[in-house]
């Protein structure tokens, strides 16, 4: 699989103690190249401000740019708009990451295969007109949007972090939809199922999870249930994967109990969907999960996973949890 990935995403926050650090992107990169996994690599490319205008509004991205330019070498702060700790390279990082995610497409677009954007700040829970929670711009919807004004394709972003996208979701509409598992109650504290509507083009399906955790193989029933009833439905062009393993057992911000062997079984549901449905086209872009190692690990194992294209090891949908279950029924998923 393609990867997306250069030096640049290393500098942002390079000398503030954070959760989200240059070690996330370095130690993935790391990892990949030792399993040979990182022998396709491109560069990120920088994102224009028209680009990363087709989310966010153009006062943002001016508030954003000026509120990183106005700091030293060596300072901090967090963006006004919300949790965004910013240095000095903060603006030009996150134009890189979007560029990532608008270069990885490129190659999924034209080449019909899959393509990874390893990039850094995230992005899924910044709004149009609002960065937050560790994130400047929306990398994934960023590329959602391009994919859709582009092509009048219908795009399904699908989002497996602990935290709910709700920049993401703040996007449905215009041929984006978008299906999330996170934990409730937590941050952000969007994702209702209430919120759900099913929509062609714009469609949301939220599928809460107890914030006390879930068994490993509930939470691949649900997402095997979730997505294929989802995407059968919708039948994107394009699927975009929000690919955040913060819920991974152990992670010092999320955690919700799942080993990380899921992300191997993560890896080939996203592979069925591309092949069923989008003509191979899928666009995974990193989003949370701030234990180094174990991220790196599960990064390579999605990738292992969709490459190796086996099927989704079978998961009981009787270990899925009754509120779950009746989210995902209400979405048509029997
Ligand atoms: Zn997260």
């Amino acid at each position: 699989m393609l990867v997306a990935y250069d030096e640049t995403l290393t500098r942002h926050l390079a000398a503030v103690p954070h959760f989200e650090r240059p070690d996330r992107v370095r130690v993935v990169a790391a990892e990949l190249a030792q399993r040979g996994l990182l022998d396709e690599r491109i560069d990120t490319r920088r994102a224009t401000e028209g680009e990363v205008g087709l989310v966010h509004a153009p006062a943002y991205i001016e508030l954003a740019k000026r509120e990183c330019d106005r700091l030293d070498v060596g300072e901090h702060e967090m963006l006004t708009t919300g949790d965004t700790d910013v240095d000095q390279t903060s603006y030009e990082s996150a134009l890189r990451a979007a560029g990532g995610a608008l270069i990885a497409l490129e190659h999924v677009a034209v080449k019909r295969k899959a393509a990874f954007a390893l990039v850094r700040p995230p992005g899924h829970h910044a709004e149009p007109a609002r960065g937050m929670g560790f994130c400047m711009f929306n990398n994934a919807g960023i590329a959602a949007r391009a994919f859709a004004v582009a092509t009048g394709e219908p795009v399904l972003i699908a989002d497996f972090d602990y935290h709910h996208g709700n920049g993401s979701q703040a996007l449905v509409g215009n041929g984006i939809s978008y299906l999330s598992t996170h934990a409730m109650p937590a941050y952000p504290g969007t994702g209702s199922a209430n919120d759900n509507r099913l929509t062609p083009g714009a469609s949301l399906v939220n599928v809460p999870l107890s914030a006390s955790g879930i068994s490993t193989e509930a939470f691949v029933a649900i997402w095997v249930k979730g997505l294929r009833a989802i995407a059968k439905r919708l039948r994107p062009s394009l699927l975009v994967v929000s690919a955040g393993y913060d819920f991974i057992l152990g992670d010092p911000v999320g955690d919700l109990g799942v080993e990380p062997g899921v992300a191997t079984q993560l890896g080939r549901l996203m592979r069925e969907i591309a092949d069923t449905y989008c003509d191979g086209r899928a666009l995974f872009c990193l989003e949370g999960g701030y234990d180094t190692d174990v991220l790196a690990g599960c990064v390579a194992d999605t990738i292992v996973g969709y490459d190796d294209a086996l099927a989704v090891d079978a998961a009981d949908p009787e270990s899925i949890p009754k509120m779950q279950r009746s989210v995902l029924e209400s979405v048509g998923a029997r």
